[in-house]
C-alpha cells in the first residue's frame, strides 16, 4: 500500500505542529509509523491522500454515527453558512438544539451549549463545586473526561489517593483536590466518600468507559453509586460525551435508568461539528452565569454551523428504528470479530454496548483500567498494521473504542471480519 505522500505531509506538518499532529491520538506513536493524511470521507469510508479506501471504524472518534459527508448534514451546514456562520448574539437555533438535548436526556432540564467535551466537564465541575460549595472531586481511574489540568490526574492503587498530575504543565496543587478510584468498585466510593465526610463536590464518571477501550459497568454499579451520592450530597455527573445518543438516544443513562444530577455531552450532538454541552437540574443549573454566579462563557458558543449539524444529526437518529439498526450492525461484526479470535486461539476479551466495541489482547476478563493495562500491545500493534493494509482503518491504540455507524453496509461487516481473521491467522498465540 503507497503511503509516500501521507509521509511527506507528516514530515512537513511536524516542521509546524507538535508532533504533526492537532491531537495527540492522531499521532500513530502508539502503533509506530506515520499516521495517514485525510482527504476525504463518504459514508463509511475514507480516503487518504495517496488514493488509498479505507472502512472507517473511528468516525472522527465518535461523532459521524451518520457517516461522513451525509446528505442532510452537508445541505443544512452549506444552507447555515450562507446565512452568515457566527453573531455572538442568540439565535433561535440554540434553542431548537437545547430543547431536543432536553426531551431526549433524563437528567436534562437545563443545558448550556459549549465548544468541546473539555469545556463541558470542566464547566460541570465548576457548577458542581459552586451549587455545593465543596472543592473535592471523585474521578474514575481511565476515564478521560478532555485536557482539564485537574482531571488529568493518575489513579492510585487501591484506595483512593490523591491526585498526581499525568501531564507535564500541571500544578500539583491543582490535582491535589482530585481523588481517583478504580471503575465497577462501589466500596472504594464509599470508603472515599467516608474519609473525606462533606468535602465532596462530585462524581464524575463515564457510565460506559469509552477511553480504555470498551468497559460497561457491573449490574448495579450505576445504581449503587447514585444512592451513595445522593446520600452524601455529592453531584453525581455522568460524562456522556461518547455515549450520549450512541448507546440510545437518551445516551447511557437511558440504556441503564440511572439518572445523573448532571449530563456533558459532545462528539455526537455536533454532528462532526465541535460542540459540547452539559446540563442537569434546573436546580443546578441555575447556579450558572448570567442566572447565578458560576461565570462560564464563550465566543463561538451555540455557533449556528455546529449547532445545525446537531439538529440535523439528532434528528435523523430520532428516527424509528435507529438504534435496532445500530445493534444489529455492531453485533454482526463483534459476533465476527470473537469467531475469528477463537478460530485461530487468539487471547481476547471482547467487549461491546451497542455500537462501541473493542477487542482486547489479553486473557484477562476487563472490568476496570487495570484490566485493560493487561492487554498486549505489540500484538495490537500488529493487528493494526494487518487491518490498515487490508483497507481497514481502526484506532492506532490498543485503549481507544471502535464505532460502528448507521451506513456501515452488511458488505463492510464481512470484509472487516475477513480481514481480521486473516490477520489474526498470522498472530497465533506464541
Ligand atoms: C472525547 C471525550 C471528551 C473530550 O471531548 P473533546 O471534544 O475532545 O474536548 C470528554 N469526555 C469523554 C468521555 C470523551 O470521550
Amino acid at each position: 500500500m503507497q503511503s509516500s505522500r501521507s509521509l511527506s505531509a507528516w514530515n512537513k506538518s511536524q516542521q509546524y505542529i507538535p508532533g504533526g499532529v492537532n491531537s495527540p491520538v492522531r499521532n500513530f506513536s502508539k502503533v509506530e509509523g506515520h499516521p495517514r493524511f485525510i482527504d476525504r470521507g463518504q459514508g463509511s469510508k475514507i480516503y487518504d491522500i495517496d488514493g488509498n479506501e479505507y472502512i472507517d471504524y473511528v468516525a472522527s472518534w465518535g461523532p459521524l454515527v451518520l457517516g461522513h459527508a451525509h446528505p442532510d448534514v452537508v445541505t443544512a451546514i452549506s444552507a447555515a453558512a450562507s446565512r452568515g456562520t457566527s453573531f455572538g448574539a442568540p439565535t433561535t437555533l440554540e434553542t431548537e438544539l437545547a430543547e431536543i438535548v432536553v426531551n431526549a436526556v433524563p437528567s436534562i432540564e437545563k443545558v448550556r451549549l459549549v465548544n468541546s467535551g473539555t469545556e463541558a466537564t470542566m464547566s460541570a465541575i465548576r457548577v458542581a463545586r459552586g451549587y455545593t460549595g465543596r472543592d473535592k472531586i471523585v474521578k474514575i481511574d481511565g476515564c478521560y473526561h478532555g485536557h482539564v489540568d485537574y482531571l488529568l490526574a493518575k489513579a492510585g492503587s487501591g484506595v483512593a489517593t490523591f491526585g498526581l498530575s499525568d501531564s507535564g504543565g500541571v500544578p500539583e496543587d491543582f490535582a491535589r483536590n482530585t481523588l481517583t478510584i478504580p471503575f465497577n468498585d462501589p466500596k472504594a466510593l464509599r470508603t472515599t466518600v467516608e474519609a473525606n465526610q462533606d468535602e465532596i463536590a462530585c462524581l464524575i464518571l463515564e457510565p460506559i468507559m469509552g477511553n480504555m477501550g470498551i468497559i460497561p459497568p457491573h449490574d448495579g454499579y450505576l445504581n449503587e453509586i447514585r444512592e451513595i451520592t445522593e446520600e452524601n450530597g455529592i453531584v453525581l455527573i455522568f460524562d456522556e460525551v461518547i455515549t450520549g445518543f450512541r448507546v440510545a438516544y437518551g445516551g447511557a443513562q437511558t440504556y441503564f435508568d440511572v439518572i445523573p444530577d448532571m449530563t456533558c455531552l459532545g462528539k455526537i450532538i455536533g454532528g462532526g461539528l465541535p460542540v459540547g454541552a452539559y446540563g442537569g437540574k434546573h436546580e443546578i443549573m441555575k447556579y450558572v452565569a448570567p442566572e447565578g454566579d458560576v461565570y462560564q462563557a464563550g465566543t463561538l458558543s451555540g455557533n449556528p454551523l455546529a449547532v445545525t449539524a446537531g439538529i440535523t444529526t439528532l434528528n435523523n437518529l430520532a428516527e424509528q428504528g435507529v438504534y435496532e439498526k445500530l445493534e444489529e450492525k455492531a453485533s454482526a461484526l463483534a459476533e465476527g470479530l470473537a469467531a475469528a479470535t477463537k478460530k485461530h486461539n487468539i487471547d481476547a476479551w471482547h467487549s461491546r454496548v451497542g455500537s462501541m466495541l473493542m477487542l482486547y489482547f489479553t486473557p484477562e476478563t476487563v472490568t476496570n483500567a487495570d484490566g485493560a493495562r493487561t492487554a498486549d500491545t505489540d500484538r495490537f500493534r500488529q493487528y493494526f498494521w494487518g487491518l490498515l493494509e487490508n483497507g481497514i482503518y481502526i484506532a492506532p491504540s490498543q485503549f481507544e473504542a471502535g464505532f460502528v455507524s448507521l451506513v456501515h453496509t452488511d458488505e463492510d461487516i464481512n470484509a472487516t471480519v475477513n480481514a481480521a481473521s486473516e490477520v489474526l491467522s498470522k498472530l497465533q498465540n506464541s
